[in-house]
């Protein structure tokens, strides 16, 4: 920020969308060439503005543009950016000790924290909760247990899953490029399954929960063999695969195959629990109850922290020493998720989550109807997208207008992610921090973006 060195962010910044250079500055321009020179090509970014400051429902960059935050730093700031509640607790632990290693020397708000997961989620029976740096580090954690608790080593996993970036878990996760392309040979056993994904499924949203299900008990029981599975992963809603909802029935048949066949049922709440989506866990919505979940991107307000929480007996499965990690519950990292949850209870955010729900899937709505571009709405809580097609065709994935569109929303001050297996979803994931007016203001850009390349792409 010009004149200001030293920028205060948090919910004291002015809430308001503010562009006063081009898109990215001259000062982020600057920066991104010494990006260009410092890190390697494969660490893209979605808007290549430098931050200065972010609060609220706005992101400040060193130009001075201030942008309508519709991405929440991929459902990392689900409380806002620099919260009260998660700031105060940080700092203070920040003066108190920095890292002890939860291994070497224990302390008590790596527990608070486990007691607190272990209380909201909806796993079943007597619980535990190991902490960890990561979502993907979760994940591969989940698998750890499900396999040391089992005995069996296979894993299943959906068409259009992601779970992470290491080699385990982009092993785990459907797309090629950019995740797996020249990474591979990939972690063995995993089998995939399709998704009841209700807007591509074959034969039409209707019967998609039963014949997704079908299919999964047909790999398991002809291809797989059930009795080589350890655990079954799901995510409750899609993130980077694109904010599929999965048919409703579908989850809870999920559950019932694993239960039927002593299989575990993971559900990675990475990206839709801990409040996104107007419930703590995405899985409450169709009373899923799995013997492990992971947690991670909005556990800790921005500060990296993840978590598995599962039934006691399995986790308990795992010898001394076979879990951990030197920065593992980094006691700063277990203040900030005190401050999440404190910031979610007191601030009624629950509420709010399903308050800005309704208000974007509305807008959303008459969007799709005034452009068939926007072939599908879907979402729960602030975690909704559309998925854009061409206007001619059979739900033809359109991945260049929703690059366009993308594009056009930065240059205007609204960040939107994309995501999707075709490129050709559209994302929205505000802060709960933000206001009335810059939802609002931002779905109107959002819809003048889509209303003016849907011209162009009709041409
Ligand atoms: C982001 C994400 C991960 C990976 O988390 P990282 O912290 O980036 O390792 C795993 N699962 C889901 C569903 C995610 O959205």
């Amino acid at each position: 920020m010009p004149g200001a060195s030293r920028p205060v962010g948090g919910p004291g910044l002015p809430q308001a969308r503010r562009i006063v250079s081009e898109i990215p500055g001259p000062r982020s321009r600057e920066l991104l060439a010494r990006q260009r020179t410092s890190v390697p090509a494969g660490v893209g970014a979605v808007l290549p503005v430098f931050v200065a400051a972010a609060g609220g429902g706005v992101i400040v960059d060193v130009d001075g543009n201030s942008f309508i935050d519709f991405g929440s730093g991929i459902a990392v700031t689900t409380v806002g950016n620099s919260a009260p509640a998660v700031v105060e607790r940080a700092a203070e632990q920040l003066r108190r000790f920095t890292h002890t290693c939860f291994l070497v020397n224990p302390y008590e708000s790596y527990l608070d924290v486990c007691e607190r997961l272990n209380e909201l989620s909806p796993v079943p029976g007597e619980k535990r909760t190991i902490l960890v740096n990561s979502g993907a580090e979760a994940v591969e954690n989940a698998v750890k247990i499900a396999r040391a608790a089992t005995g069996r080593p296979g894993i299943v996993v959906f068409d259009h899953a992601f779970h992470g970036r290491t080699l385990l878990t982009m092993s785990l996760t459907a797309k090629n490029k950019p995740y797996k392309q020249g990474f591979g040979p990939f972690a063995p056993e995993v089998h995939r399954a399709p998704m009841a994904y209700p807007y591509r499924w074959p034969t039409g949203p209707a019967d998609c929960a039963e014949e997704a299900a079908d299919a999964l008990e047909d790999l398991l029981d002809r291809q797989v063999g059930a009795e080589n599975v350890a655990a079954v992963l799901v995510e409750p809603i899609q993130g980077e695969g694109g904010f599929v909802v999965p048919a409703p029935g579908f989850l809870p048949r999920v559950a019932e195959i694993c239960r039927a066949r002593g299989i575990l049922l993971i559900v990675d709440e990475i990206q839709a629990g801990i409040a996104r989506t107007g419930r703590m866990f995405a899985c409450e919505y169709e009373n899923v109850r799995p013997d492990l979940i992971t947690t991670a991107k909005g556990l800790a307000g921005g500060l990296p922290l993840g978590a598995v929480t599962g039934r006691a007996e399995l986790m308990d499965a795992v010898p001394a020493g076979g879990l951990g990690g030197t920065f593992s519950g980094n006691p700063v990292a277990c203040e900030a998720a005190l401050g999440v949850f404190d910031a979610i209870e007191t601030g009624g955010l629950l509420e709010r989550a399903l308050e800005l729900g309704d208000t974007m899937l509305a807008r959303l709505a008459e969007l799709a109807d005034a452009h068939p571009v926007v072939g599908d709405v879907r979402g729960r809580g602030a975690m909704v997208a559309v998925e854009l097609v061409e206007p001619f065709g059979d739900r033809v994935p359109a991945p260049d207008l929703a690059a366009r569109i993308a594009r056009r929303c930065h240059t205007d001050g609204l960040l939107v992610l994309t995501a999707g297996s075709y490129g050709n979803v559209l994302r929205f994931l505000p802060p709960l921090s933000i206001s009335d007016a810059l939802l609002d203001e931002g779905l109107t850009i959002l819809a003048e973006a889509v209303a003016k390349e849907a011209a162009s792409a009709a041409v």
